[in-house]
This record gives structure tokens, C-alpha cells and sequence, in this order.
């Protein structure tokens, strides 16, 4: 391990991977530490995605990890109103996604240290020293891409998302029944059932899915949320409910609602869930952004915290619209009753959608206006924004 690299990356999270990627395919020499045995291995349970996401990074999305595609999605209201989006759409099997940005990472020249996990980062004059389960490491710039769940960012004084608290708690089981993966849409169903955001169905083709729930605000332990929703799903799609066998289930927080804030600082940057930047595109094209700006400031000798503002000022300008009106949109189902929720579902019900297109401003825009020509009594729902709950 070189003692002395230009940059260690801290996670090999899909932020952090195509920050060591990106900066070291522009010169830059790159540690990447991954405290688990192997890059994806366990592997993490986020393994859908949709094409318009994955685009943001200009990733191409391969068949050797897809497996299974689908159409679109469905957003299902409590009262079972469905909206329809056709939008292509990714189950993968998320440990060959990982492998093949491993083999990535190894022919852009990145020092890829695995079973390796940092355990502290403290300034040592105008560099930092960063200790490891295995030695120490100087670099000229550190990145921390460790996820939800990193002490780094904080350490280095940094409030790296503006709504920390507003975490959404995750329960994910995959499962297996007969035919439960042969439906060609993933469906998301918002409501009180799943408060403060979604329960999920995500086809994986033949007899296997993953069911989830995703809550906001009632602690980090949601498996009374998912046992419900495990029942009603049962009940909805005419299954027994001990024909829905559980192969695995998984945990974990996604930072969807809590905006992103402090990025960076002197030789300091923080990219994907760390930054609250969710998603797998999403938190990859802002690890690409943040790998480019620092292979860019450590070869020009400046990684002051003017110089690494650069990553702030690209990814604000790509993305930044976009959580906020995500995080209203997710408060507005938080705030809303099932009654409201199914008022709003029903102006679009059956309605071709392709012409909300556009900025998340431009798109929120076009939402107003629909409902305002199609339905206007539904604007009344939208005042639950202002309740305090
Ligand atoms: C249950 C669940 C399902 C989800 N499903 C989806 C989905 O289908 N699609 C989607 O787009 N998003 C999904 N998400 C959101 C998803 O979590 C994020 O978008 C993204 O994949 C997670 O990336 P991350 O940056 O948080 O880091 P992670 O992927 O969590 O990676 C952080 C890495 O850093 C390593 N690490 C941490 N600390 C250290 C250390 N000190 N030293 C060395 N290594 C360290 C960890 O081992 C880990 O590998 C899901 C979230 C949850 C909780």
C-alpha cells in the first residue's frame, strides 16, 4: 500500500467506487479502503434501478448483471388507485454489479484494499492521517464515501446533510412463491401502512422478489411495518401467507429525505449516502463529479476547501433541485391522510404521463398545472404541507 497516495477513498460504495475510478483514470493515485472481506461481498441490498437514474452517470447498464427488466412502475394509493409510468426499469443481481466495477477500479490502476477498514481520520498539518486496521496512510485528500452510517464527514466538523434525523429505516426480505417475479412492473405503494414513504414489490423474475418497507420518523426498527405489510400483501395478490417463503432479509437506512449540505472542506469530500446524496445513479454520477475535482485539485497542488467547491458548485448544479423537491414530495405523503393521498393518485390515474417531463421545478410545475385543469378540489390536499405532524 503506497503510504504516501494522492487520495484514499474511504468505501466502496457506488459514490465511492467511481470517485477512485474517475480520479485515477485522470492520474491521480488512489487508495480505496473497503473494511468489507470483498468489494460487494456481502453485498448490499439496494439492487434496483431505472434507466432515467442510471443515465445521469452514463454508466452502460450490462447484461451480466441485469436480472430481470421491467417496464415501469406503479404507485399504488391507499385505496388501490394505480399510476402507471413507463420507464425502464433494472432488478440486478447487485454482487456481478459490484464485481464488474471491482475489475473497473483494478484497470484504471486503483489500489483496491479490501478486509481494510479506517478507523480514524485526523488532520497532521495541512495533510491527514488516516489510520487503518492495517497501517497508516498520508494522503493529499481523503474522500469519504463510507455511507449512512459514517462517523468521517463528522469527525472533520462537517454537517454533510441538512435534515440528519429525517433518515428513512429500511426492511427488505427477498422472497420466494409461485409466479411472485413474473409481474412486469415494480410497484410502490404510498400511505399510512408505510409512513413518511413506500412499501415496495420488485419483480426479480419467476418465483422470486423483494418486498420492503421504508418509514420515516418511527425509529430505526420498521419489521412491525413490514410484517403488516408482508400481510397485506399476501392478502392483495391471493397468496397464503406461508406460501411466501423469506430467503433473506436486510436492514438499513436510505438518506432520500435529508438533503445534502457540507460536501467538502480543506483536503476533505464526502460523496454518496455519507452526503445524503441517495441512490445507486444518483450517488454515482456525484462520486464521478467529486473523483474528477479531486484528481483535478491534487495535480494543480491546491485541495483548499475554495478549490474542492468546484464538486459542490457541479453537483448542486445537477442535482440539487431534484432532493429538494424529492424531500417535499416525501413530506407531503408524510403529512398527508389516506383519503388525501387517494384524492392526488386519482387526478392521474389512467392519464398518459410522458408530458411531466422535464427539471424537477419545471416537472413539479407541470404537476400544479395538471391538477389544477384536470381536478382543482385535489390542490386542497396540498395543504397538509403546512400541518405540523
Ligand atoms: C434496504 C435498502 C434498499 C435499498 N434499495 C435501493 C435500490 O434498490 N436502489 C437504489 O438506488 N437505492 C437503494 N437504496 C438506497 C441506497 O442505500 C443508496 O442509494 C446507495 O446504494 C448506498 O450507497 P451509500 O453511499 O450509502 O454507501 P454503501 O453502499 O452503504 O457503502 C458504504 C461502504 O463503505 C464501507 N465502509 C463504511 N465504513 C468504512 C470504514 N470505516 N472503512 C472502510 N470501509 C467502510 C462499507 O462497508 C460499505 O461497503 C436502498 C437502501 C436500503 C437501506
Amino acid at each position: 500500500m503506497n503510504e504516501n497516495t494522492d487520495i484514499v477513498v474511504i468505501g466502496a460504495s457506488p459514490a465511492g467506487v467511481m470517485a477512485a475510478r474517475n480520479a485515477a483514470l485522470q492520474g491521480a493515485s488512489v487508495v480505496l479502503l473497503e473494511r468489507k472481506e470483498d468489494v460487494g461481498h456481502p453485498p448490499h441490498p439496494a439492487n434496483t434501478f431505472f434507466k432515467f437514474m442510471m443515465d445521469r452517470s452514463c454508466e452502460p447498464i450490462l447484461d451480466e448483471y441485469v436480472l430481470n427488466r421491467l417496464r415501469g412502475m406503479k404507485i399504488i394509493s391507499p385505496g388501490g388507485i394505480a399510476i402507471e409510468i413507463e420507464t425502464p426499469g433494472y432488478y440486478i443481481d447487485r454482487q456481478r454489479f459490484d464485481r464488474h466495477y471491482k475489475d473497473e477500479l483494478l484497470k484504471a490502476g486503483v489500489d483496491v484494499q479490501t478486509g481494510m477498514e479506517a478507523l480514524s481520520v485526523m488532520r497532521a498539518g495541512s495533510q491527514f492521517k488516516v489510520s487503518t486496521s492495517d497501517g497508516i496512510l498520508i494522503p493529499k485528500l481523503v474522500i469519504a464515501a463510507d455511507g449512512i452510517e459514517s462517523k468521517t464527514a463528522a469527525r472533520v466538523g462537517l454537517k454533510t446533510t441538512r435534515y440528519p434525523g429525517d433518515i428513512a429505516w429500511a426492511m427488505e426480505a427477498e422472497v420466494r412463491a409461485p409466479g411472485i417475479g413474473e409481474p412486469d412492473m415494480f410497484e410502490y405503494y404510498i400511505g399510512n401502512h408505510s409512513p413518511g414513504w413506500k412499501s415496495t414489490y420488485s419483480p426479480a423474475g419467476g418465483d422470486l422478489a423483494t418486498l420492503g418497507v421504508y418509514v420515516r420518523r418511527h425509529g430505526r426498527d420498521v419489521s412491525a411495518f413490514f410484517d403488516r405489510w408482508l400481510e397485506m400483501f399476501a392478502r392483495m395478490k391471493g397468496y397464503d401467507i406461508d406460501d411466501i417463503e423469506i430467503i433473506a432479509t436486510y436492514t438499513g437506512g436510505d438518506p432520500i429525505a435529508t438533503v445534502p449540505h457540507q460536501l467538502v472542506a480543506d483536503g476533505f469530500m464526502v460523496a454518496g449516502g455519507a452526503a445524503g446524496q441517495s441512490g445507486i445513479g444518483y450517488g454515482m454520477r456525484a462520486g464521478q463529479i467529486c473523483g474528477e475535482v479531486a484528481a483535478a485539485a491534487v495535480a494543480e497542488g491546491d485541495v483548499s476547501v475554495r478549490r474542492l467547491r468546484e464538486y459542490v458548485k457541479r453537483w448542486r448544479g445537477e442535482f440539487a433541485s431534484e432532493y429538494w423537491m424529492g424531500r417535499m414530495g416525501l413530506e407531503l405523503v408524510r403529512k398527508m391522510t389516506n383519503e388525501e393521498i387517494d384524492t392526488v393518485v386519482s387526478v392521474f390515474a389512467g392519464r398518459a404521463l410522458s408530458s411531466l417531463k422535464g427539471t424537477p421545478l419545471v416537472q413539479a410545475a407541470k404537476v400544479g398545472l395538471f391538477i389544477a385543469r384536470h381536478k382543482p378540489a385535489a390542490l386542497w390536499a396540498y395543504r397538509a404541507l403546512l400541518r405540523r405532524k
